[in-house]
């Protein structure tokens, strides 16, 4: 694979991975007993006051479902990454093959080739 793609590419990757966990920790703790696990921050539920809990409650469920999106696409980028490092990355998963630049431009954290996606989707 092309050295200087590469290099952009785990560029992005590590651009992508510093801001994923940024948004992450704005409202979630890392778990430091799991790598790459983030816990959302319980609500604090003020006493006394049941509708401004209720809020708590509700921003802490889309926190969650925010939460566990965002934990999915660290995976990726992450994994991506360890690939790079391992120097296996731009290779389908699949079938072996490289995977197109196109592809890995537009979603560098692309795991198979064009051909195998669509069979796969
Ligand atoms: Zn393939």
């Amino acid at each position: 694979m092309d050295k200087e793609l590469l290099l952009q590419l785990k560029e992005v990757l590590e651009k992508e991975r510093s801001l994923v966990e940024q948004e992450l920790s704005s409202f979630a703790k890392k778990d430091t007993k799991l790598p790459g696990d983030w816990d959302t921050q319980h609500p604090r539920v003020p006493e006394g006051n049941e509708e401004e809990a209720a809020d708590e409650v509700e921003e802490y469920e889309s926190n969650i479902s925010v939460e566990q999106e965002l934990e999915l696409k660290l995976k990726e980028v992450t994994s991506a990454l360890d690939r790079i490092a391992k120097g296996t990355y731009g290779t389908c998963e699949k079938c072996g093959e490289p995977i197109q630049k196109e592809r890995l431009l537009a979603i560098p954290s692309a795991r198979t080739c064009e051909r195998c996606m669509s069979i796969i989707s």
